[in-house]
């Protein structure tokens, strides 16, 4: 193992001036196993990053919050998101494993993931102080060098969210998920945001079922709509066309159940 640095800043302008020098580290449990393989960590432990704040239509989670925090937060978390904190990973790594690690490391077949983008998701990062949505950060952190900061997740505070999944066991991660939120706009009426995982490097926004589900609720097109994004997704877990039948069945239950 190559020798490495360690720093815990006691402020958040430390911690970025030491960005150009090492990777944030937050509960450790995706980077620790790989730490030979960087130069310097920056442990975010001290610069109180795990506030929990509901706001008039907005939920603004800490990206140092850990996901066992998050499933405590009975009256304040929707149920479908505590629910699928619980799904991302078992009790122990819950307690160390934090919002932001789970955002930057975890793939398409993350319940967590797939319910925030539902949930329209947006990240602060500094440097900078930017809001970015989720759906881009996810494209971003696959690039070379994101030497950033996530400091918050800011997310839509729902009507109704409702997630579903199907998996090998109860307990395993899903090969097909979908996560649907239904929010009231004064001034737009109804917003629904669908959201499908299991597959590939991120989950997915299917912005087609969702216009569709805005300008008429028309359960068949949407269905029809989540089927067809997961038309290629064939991987060692999943043919396509199982995957695509899936999503389409998972999607009906939970509009029926959001809907009726
Ligand atoms: C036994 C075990 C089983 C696991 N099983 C799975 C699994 O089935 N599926 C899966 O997806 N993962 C799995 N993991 C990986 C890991 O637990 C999760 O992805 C976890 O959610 C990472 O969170 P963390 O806070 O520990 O992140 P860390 O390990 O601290 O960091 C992960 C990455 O995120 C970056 N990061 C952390 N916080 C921030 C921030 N605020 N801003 C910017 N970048 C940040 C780090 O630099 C690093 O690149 C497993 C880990 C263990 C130990």
């Amino acid at each position: 193992m190559c020798p490495f640095e360690f720093f815990r800043p006691k402020t958040l302008a430390e911690a970025l001036e030491l960005l150009e020098r090492g990777v944030p580290l937050a509960g450790g449990t995706a980077l620790t196993p790989r730490r030979g393989e960087k130069p310097a960590v920056i442990d975010l432990r001290e610069l109180g990053l795990d506030n929990l704040e509901i706001q008039a239509s907005t939920i603004l989670i800490g990206a140092g919050l850990n996901l066992q925090k998050m499933v405590d937060a009975v009256h304040i978390l929707p149920v479908a998101l505590r629910e699928v904190c619980i799904r991302e990973a078992g009790w122990n790594l819950r307690n160390m494993a934090t919002l932001g690690g789970t955002i930057m490391s975890s793939d398409g077949r993350s319940p967590l993931l797939t319910v925030l983008l539902a949930l329209g998701a947006k990240a602060l990062i500094e440097p900078g102080g930017n809001t970015v949505p989720l759906v881009e950060l996810l494209q971003q952190r696959e690039g070379a060098g994101f030497h950033r900061l996530i400091t918050t997740i800011q997310l839509m505070k729902p009507l109704t969210l409702v997630y579903e999944q199907i998996s090998r066991t109860p307990a395993d991660r899903p090969i097909v998920c979908a996560a649907v939120a239904h929010f009231f706009e004064d001034d737009a009426g109804d917003l629904f945001q669908v959201a499908l995982g299991g597959f590939g490097s991120r989950p997915i926004r299917v912005e087609g079922a969702e216009s569709i589900l805005e300008h008429g609720r028309d359960i068949d097109a949407a269905v029809e709509a989540c089927r067809k994004v997961y038309a290629k997704a064939g991987d060692a877990w999943a043919s396509a066309e199982y995957r695509s039948h899936t999503a389409g069945v998972l999607v009906r239950r939970l509009l029926t159940e959001l809907l009726s």
